[in-house]
C-alpha cells in the first residue's frame, strides 16, 4: 500500500514538472501561486496532498486566462478583452473587435 502511494506521488510529481514546463510556468510571473516547474515538482514530492490540487487549480486558471481572446487598446496599448467596448485601463470607448474589422 505504501509503495503504491509512493509511486503515485513520484509519478504525479514528474508529470507536474513536465506539464509546468510545457505550459511555460516560470518563477516571477504575476500569478498568485508562483513557482517554477522545479518548485512545483519539489512541493508535490514534499507535500503532495496540498501541492498537487493547488497545482491543478493554478494550471486551470492559467489555461482559462490564455483562452480569452485579447487585443491591444489603441489609446493606451494595454491588453484588453477582444469583445470589450470600453477600455478598462483608460476608459475610452472602443469598437468591438468584430465591428472594427468590418469598418476597415
Ligand atoms: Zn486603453
Amino acid at each position: 500500500m505504501f509503495a503504491l502511494v509512493f509511486l503515485m506521488v513520484i509519478g504525479t510529481s514528474i508529470w507536474v514538472y513536465f506539464d509546468a514546463k510545457s505550459l511555460g510556468i516560470e518563477k516571477g510571473q504575476p500569478t498568485k501561486n508562483d513557482m517554477g516547474a522545479g518548485g512545483w515538482c519539489a512541493c508535490c514530492l514534499l507535500l503532495w496532498i496540498v501541492a498537487f490540487p493547488l497545482y491543478l487549480v493554478t494550471r486551470n486558471k492559467r489555461q482559462s486566462v490564455s483562452d480569452i481572446a485579447t487585443r491591444k487598446c489603441p489609446y493606451c496599448a494595454e491588453m484588453i478583452r477582444a469583445e470589450a467596448t470600453v477600455c478598462r485601463y483608460c476608459h475610452k470607448d472602443l469598437l468591438p473587435a468584430a465591428s472594427a474589422r468590418r469598418a476597415i
